[in-house]
């Protein structure tokens, strides 16, 4: 059986995320000399504290409205200021350009600390707390998404999405000899065409199958980056298997269609790399059996 953080352990982590990203912001302000990084990590550690604090101390039924501000507020930001005011192309092609030019602004950092590396630590928390395309989908209707979920192919599409927008990048640069430039319009049509795009199919996808995370469950290529660190995520949701009573609310409550009881039965925290980290389900426990775990898990899956 797994042991869970006390509540007054969880009112901690805000405030070392605070100081984990302002020290970040001040190391790499002083060592390149760039104001950039002060306010970037700077302004991104404040907003996920103020969120996760918010979560922290509002009543249950209010919690998530913690989770929306920090998504808000950091997805917001990129799309608006990296996005479409310093015309950086954060789209998944964009990040390949700019890695293939040798180019490592904020789409480069941004890929590698969200959605790679910091995956080893706070688990797909980008995808419950940030992301820009999820930010406008959890406002959809089907929060509580009554359909069984897709049957196993569709989860390849993905992958095809993946393998599409890197053999574009492919063809393009090697093929027709196009270099990304340093804010240039191209780059920005590029990062509108995409999102529109991304926003237009997630929406039509979450009304199809009554399912506002249809998009990240079958399309998004995204996952497809993060599921090897998540499955040696730190940070995990773990369960009491003598608070559990198996009543399924927390599965029926889960965007990603996870059987959280199947772990606790099993003694082990939840594996599943489709978990957002989004904290629906130990909200809606009402036995208290769930909560938020730092741990190393030794079991493979
Ligand atoms: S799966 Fe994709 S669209 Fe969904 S939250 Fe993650 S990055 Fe965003
Ligand atoms: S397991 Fe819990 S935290 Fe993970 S996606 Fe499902 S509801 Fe969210």
């Amino acid at each position: 059986m797994q042991k869970t953080s006390s509540k007054s352990g969880v009112y901690v982590f805000p405030f070392f995320l605070f100081g984990l990203f302002w020290a970040l912001a001040i190391t790499l302000w002083q060592t390149t000399g760039n104001l950039f990084y002060f306010f970037n990590f700077g302004y991104i550690g404040t907003s996920i504290a103020v969120g996760i604090g918010l979560y922290i101390s509002l009543p249950a039924k209010k919690k998530p409205t913690g989770r929306r501000v920090a998504q808000f507020l950091v997805g917001a930001y990129m799309l608006f200021f990296l996005g479409l005011f310093a015309r950086e192309n954060m789209q998944i092609e964009g990040f390949f350009f700019y890695l293939l030019a040798g180019m490592f602004y904020g789409a480069v950092i941004h890929y590698l600390v969200a959605k790679i590396f910091g995956v080893f630590i706070f688990n797909r928390g980008w995808c419950g707390w940030s992301c820009w395309t999820a930010m406008i989908l959890d406002l959809l209707p089907f929060r509580r998404h009554r359909q069984a979920p897709l049957a196993p192919p569709f989860w390849a599409l993905r992958y095809l999405h993946f393998g599409l927008s890197l053999g574009l990048v492919a063809v393009l640069w090697w093929g027709f000899g196009y270099r990304v430039q340093e804010q240039s319009v191209t780059e920005l049509y590029w990062l509108v065409g995409g999102n529109a795009l991304y926003y237009a199919l997630g929406i039509a996808l979450a009304f199809l199958l009554k399912d506002n995370r249809a998009f990240c469950k079958y399309v998004c290529p995204i996952p497809t980056l993060q599921k090897i660190p998540a499955r040696f995520a730190l940070l995990k949701i773990a369960g009491d298997l003598n608070k559990c009573t198996d009543c399924g609310a927390c599965t029926k409550m889960c965007p990603m269609d996870i059987d959280i009881p199947a772990y606790l039965q099993k003694g082990q925290r939840v594996l599943s790399t489709e978990c957002v980290f989004c904290l629906e389900c130990i909200n809606v426990c009402t036995k208290g059996a769930l909560a938020v775990n730092f741990a190393f898990d030794r079991v493979r899956h």
